[in-house]
């Protein structure tokens, strides 16, 4: 059964004061599976009153006991993952086993920031003058907002909401219309768990109106987005204009560079198994797979084998490794992309249409021999949509890698240690995994450099995000 969900402002669950509501739709059937609450100005106020008054009380309890409130909401996630992960599979589409690993990733980033609560150390700076004492001290930055999309439903919130309260800040969370129950499942773990009322609030609405009224507004002291590199730009802006602290987890369009000395069954289905992934709605998805001569054609067959023999289906259905993409948008945005490569000269090797005419799936697409001219080589296609393009020298396929003003993730398969080193200190990203897929674990960082953005959302890094550096110097008289 899905749920109806509700704001959660000051500790309390509740319908928006206009009593206004948004549909939700499950992507596999295209039916209305539930309704949310949709905040309006009168909603947004109650919620900043509760930020400011949640933070004085959370920035006063002792890292320790906030420490022991996030683990514990770990655990209450950690019981409840086989309901969590049926609501969010029926809201966004992917299949269970999916939404399964992603919860329980979610306590896993809970126990990390749990730790990395009590670790925000300050120091103590040697000073000139004697009997001089320099403080360094770290300070919770004060309320944020956060903006997090519908892809990662339950992952994209945990990463801002537990790195705030680890810092001893407070929440608003906008979380996403398309995929609100799971996020609330989480929000409500936190709450059970014995977070105070005000610590954590969550709205859900029009994006817009909400982060135009929530990031200029004096209790807002930082915010944190993750979405389309335009949109991140517009909220950065908007920020700087309030001299707000911002995180920016933006777009990416990620090289995937493999060299004619690998085992290239071993790359080809590893790279396969990241690029079908939630239907390739990922961030950091390889998305131009930049393949050495010598093993070009073998690579592209193996590729197009695995693309074929995936199940798509309702991620309900035992067996279905793909859903459909989240959005019915996101349809004639893909057949767009894939037409226009066709026509300026792609070859499309399997895929390339909708799969039936209800629920939204689309077929696992590869396409080869992409020009640069093309659309769908310099636009972020966020589908099961895969491009495979030949190289012969690795200037040659780093000057490619780093062409795009994207920089997030980047992949690579390569044996000589010399090309790992000149990939490891030449490609522009914030991310670079050789040999294995090995991003997105909370003790490592997480984010971009370029157009994909600004700040981490993992790793030490992450926490520093909320944190004030103060100084306080002090002479004994
Ligand atoms: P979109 O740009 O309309 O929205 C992306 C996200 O930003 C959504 O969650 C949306 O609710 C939010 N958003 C949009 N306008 C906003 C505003 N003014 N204030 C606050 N939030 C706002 O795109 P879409 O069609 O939903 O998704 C497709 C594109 O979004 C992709 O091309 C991809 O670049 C990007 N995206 C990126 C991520 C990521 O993990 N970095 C996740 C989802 C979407």
């Amino acid at each position: 059964m899905y749920k109806d969900v509700q704001l959660f402002i000051n500790g309390e669950w509740t319908a928006s004061a206009s009593g206004r509501t948004i549909d939700v739709v499950n992507p596999a059937t295209e039916e209305v599976i539930g309704k949310i609450a949709h905040a309006d100005r009168a909603d947004l106020d109650r919620a900043l009153e509760a930020a400011k008054k949640g933070f004085e009380i959370w920035r006063n309890m002792s890292a320790f006991d906030r420490s022991k409130i996030m683990r514990k909401a770990a655990d209450l996630l950690r019981e409840r993952v086989e309901e969590i992960a049926r609501l969010m599979t029926q809201e966004q589409g992917k299949p269970l086993a999916e939404a399964k690993m992603e919860t329980l990733g979610a306590a896993d980033t809970i126990d990390w920031f749990a730790e990395e609560a009590r670790r925000t150390y300050g120091r103590l700076v040697p000073a000139r003058t004697p009997g001089a004492y320099q403080m360094v001290i770290k300070e919770p930055v004060g309320p944020v907002a956060a903006f997090t999309p519908w892809n990662f439903p339950i992952n994209q919130v945990v990463r801002k909401l537990s790195a705030a309260l680890a810092a001893g800040c407070s929440i608003i969370v906008k979380a996403p219309e398309e995929t609100p129950a799971s996020p609330a499942e989480l929000i409500r773990a936190y709450a059970d768990a014995g977070v105070p009322a005000g610590v954590i609030n969550l709205v859900y609405g029009v994006p817009a109106e909400i982060s135009e009224y929530l990031i200029p507004h004096p209790v807002i002291r930082k915010i944190s987005f993750t979405g389309s590199t335009p949109v991140g730009k517009q909220l950065a802006a908007l920020a700087g204009q309030h001299m707000k602290r911002a995180t920016m987890e933006l777009g990416g369009h990620a090289p995937a560079m493999v060299f004619d000395d690998v085992d290239v069954d071993l790359a080809a289905k590893t790279l396969a198994t990241s690029k079908f992934r939630n239907a390739g709605q990922v961030c950091v998805s390889p998305t131009r797979f930049l393949v050495q001569k010598g093993v070009f054609n073998a690579f592209v067959d193996k590729f197009v084998t695995y693309a074929e023999q995936l199940k798509v289906g309702n991620g309900l259905e035992a067996g279905v490794n793909m859903g459909p993409v989240a959005n019915k948008r996101r349809i004639p945005a893909l057949e767009a992309l894939i037409d226009d490569a066709v026509s300026n000269g792609a070859q499309l090797r399997t895929g390339g249409k909708r799969i039936g005419d209800k629920g939204y799936f689309f077929q696992p697409t590869v396409l080869t021999n992409v020009p640069l001219s093309a659309r769908v080589m310099n636009e972020e296609p966020f589908g099961p949509l895969a491009l495979i393009n030949s190289f012969e020298t690795l200037d040659e396929v780093i000057a490619e890698a780093n062409r795009l003003p994207f920089g997030l993730a980047a992949y690579a398969f390569a044996k000589s240690a010399q090309t790992k080193h000149a990939l490891a200190a030449r490609v522009e990203s914030g991310m670079l995994t050789i040999n294995h897929l090995g991003l997105a674990f909370p003790e490592l960082p997480f984010g971009g450099v370029k157009d994909s953005g600004y700040g981490s959302e993992g790793g030490t890094e992450a926490i520093e995000a909320y944190i004030n550096t103060k100084l306080v110097t002090q002479l004994d008289i």
